[in-house]
């Protein structure tokens, strides 16, 4: 239960009180990253903190989001912002497409995503080095991966190496479940991952992933783990859900507060002793900013904003990873879709063993099975790849220090959060498969502001595939892994035909086609306030401070200058928790050491 979910009809004297006499207000809002950095900062009894969620501030109590294999039915919730993206703007093609999800609850996304629990590779971090400075290494952000969680294996199943994933943090994260129902799938595709000659891996964070993975999950005793779990019990956290942020106040160039809109219809005007933190996810934190006159010079003069800094890159650089999800027929007994989808006996007997002991096919993340390949032979199959690597003095684009080139999911069930085109088959069981390209070339997308009301949605364009070579990459990796699930050993005798239509796997034409209509945003957007030196590089500095004024921070996706080569809330975690201890060594009165 998390403390004080306020509103201020009800308690209107506790909001003066943290206002106007309590000496320490932050204001975070009460996402991923924004209840972890509240949660640390509350560390201090003293140090009172408000949060600001739009959502609700309940996400334990919502059966939807504490369900493990229910995330998918998220999509499209009252638990979602359900945003209108453009996914592609190519001049021969554009897609708009809604809804791209986004978790509207304390927790934020952690409520709605699928909850792989990985980091990346070093190198890739390493490249935050370029627009952080060297505190942004891996070797120096090594430890706040490991700090938010705590990792468990309760039946000893593996290396005890892992514990360090998770070292003590509130965060409950374990291996998937490993439900027996999905032994037969598991045993299927190891063999022909094992077959087509690739690796099985038991570790992904030592700054090196390769291979086939049973993932690690923000699961634990069947249930979801949160960021809410960071504000939980802590009393001098005021939390306003159904709240929403409007516009940052300034004294001067100091942020001194910020001006919400409650859940009464009521403006209210709170203030910040010390420092305004802004955790809105990528696609509000710079339509916020540039609400409040911080922002691209043309996009404030647009919307008769009046410049506080003129700062061209807010709402520039955003990134996501570009993934083609596919279904194959599964022979029947090897899927999920009669004990998730369907109503029948094998559904019956996974609610009430859900309901008896949190087990079952309902406490499974479904995304038990996670591979992060690399696909030097079928790229270099293509003469555009070839010239593009030769033209870049050899090396590889997509994976320059040895990066995987993609991270492959496979879901042995119908999803229809990956393939909501298509309706849910009938019958049967079926394979989801989801590419993701991991490093994709095309890296200019942008959120701007469609009006000055605060209340409007963000303009996105995630401009996927403006580089040509990533319809390419990611054609191609397609073509690898279906190799692998059509051919190799085990599941070549349990996999059957495509669903909904033939995949084009030999027409290099059609499959760009395909590309094109087919795939999805990743849900891993990042990069629209990024990391910098400087604010002709950036919107932040080193120490996440907004370039240009004082008192404010940003920690979310938002600062990450280079998107992580895996699924990215491990990073998000990580930079709320570095970002809390450089707030606290800022005020070493507050937080002596
Ligand atoms: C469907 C989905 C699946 C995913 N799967 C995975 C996965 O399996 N593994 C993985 O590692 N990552 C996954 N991710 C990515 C990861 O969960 C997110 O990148 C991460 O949680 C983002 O954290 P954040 O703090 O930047 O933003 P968020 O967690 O989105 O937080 C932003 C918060 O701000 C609130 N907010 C926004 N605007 C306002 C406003 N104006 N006023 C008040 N409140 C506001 C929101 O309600 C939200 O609580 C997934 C994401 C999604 C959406």
């Amino acid at each position: 239960m998390v403390h004080a979910s306020t509103a201020p009809k009800d308690a209107p004297g506790e909001f003066d009180f943290i206002v106007h006499r309590v000496a320490d207000v932050r204001l975070p809002v009460g996402g991923t990253a924004g209840c972890t950095v509240a949660g640390r900062l509350a560390e201090n009894p003293n140090v009172k903190i408000l949060v600001i969620e739009a959502g609700p501030p309940n996400p334990t109590e919502i059966p939807e989001i504490n369900t493990p294999a229910r995330a998918f039915e998220l999509r499209g919730s009252q638990y979602d912002w359900g945003y209108k993206t453009t996914l592609i703007d190519r001049p021969e093609y554009t897609r708009v497409e809604k809804p791209n999800t986004r978790g509207k609850c304390l927790g934020g996304s952690s409520c709605g995503n699928y909850y792989t629990w990985v980091r990346g590779s070093k190198p890739t971090i390493d490249d935050w080095v370029e627009y952080g400075g060297e505190t942004w290494s891996w070797d120096n952000c090594k430890e706040y991966f490991d700090k938010p969680a705590t990792y468990h294996d309760d039946d000893k199943l593996f290396s005890p190496y892992l514990e360090h994933v998770g070292r003590s943090g509130p965060l409950h994260v374990a291996h998937a479940d490993l439900i027996p129902e999905l032994k037969p799938f598991r045993d299927a595709l190891e063999e022909a991952w094992v077959s087509k000659g690739q690796k099985i891996t038991t570790d992904v964070y030592s700054g090196t992933q390769t291979g086939l993975f049973k993932c690690v999950s923000t699961i634990y005793n069947g249930q979801r783990s949160t960021s809410a779990v960071f504000v939980e019990g802590k009393d001098n956290i005021t939390v306003m859900a159904h709240t929403y942020a409007k516009k940052l106040v300034f004294d001067g160039n100091k942020a001194a507060g910020i001006t919400v809109l409650g859940p009464d219809g009521r403006d209210y005007t709170f203030k910040a002793k010390h420092e305004v933190i802004v955790s809105l996810g990528v696609f509000e934190s710079p339509k916020l900013l540039m609400l409040s006159g911080i922002g691209p010079e043309d996009e404030l003069s647009r919307h008769g904003i009046k410049p506080l800094v003129k700062s061209p890159h807010v709402g520039q650089n955003l990134l996501d990873h570009p993934i083609l999800s596919h279904v194959f027929k599964l022979k029947d007994g090897y899927g999920l879709d009669s004990h998730l989808l369907r109503a029948g006996p094998n559904k019956d007997a996974a609610v009430s063993l859900y309901r008896k002991n949190k087990g079952g096919p309902l406490s499974s993340g479904l995304l038990e099975l996670v591979a992060f390949p690399r696909c030097d032979e079928y790229f270099n199959k293509s003469k555009e790849y070839v010239a593009y690597k030769e033209k870049n003095g050899g090396v590889d684009p997509f994976g320059p220090s040895g990066q995987p080139h993609f991270e492959v999911d496979f879901v042995p069930m119908f999803s229809d959060a990956f393939q909501w085109h298509f309706p849910t088959p009938p019958a049967g069981d079926w394979l989801t498969v989801i590419v993701d390209l991991m490093r994709p070339l095309s890296r200019n997308g942008w959120v701007k502001l469609k009006s000055a009301d605060p209340l409007d949605d963000p303009d996105a364009n995630i401009n996927f595939f403006s580089n040509d070579l990533d319809l390419i990459a990611l054609r191609e990796g397609v073509r690898w892994v279906d190799d692998i699930v059509m051919n190799g050993d085990g599941m070549k005798d349990i996999v059957g035909e495509d669903y909904p239509w033939p995949m084009p796997r030999n027409s290099d034409e059609a499959m760009i086609k395909m590309i094109l209509e087919r795939s999805q945003t990743g849900f891993h957007p990042c990069g629209t306030t990024r990391l910098s030196k400087n604010i002709q590089q950036g919107v932040v500095d080193a120490g996440l401070n907004v370039h240009g004024v004082k008192g404010l921070r940003v920690i979310d996706a938002s600062v990450f200058p280079v998107i992580p080569d895996c699924r990215i809330q491990n990073d998000v975690y990580m930079v709320a928790e570095k970002g809390a201890d450089i707030i606290k060594s800022a005020y070493p009165n507050l937080y002596p050491k």
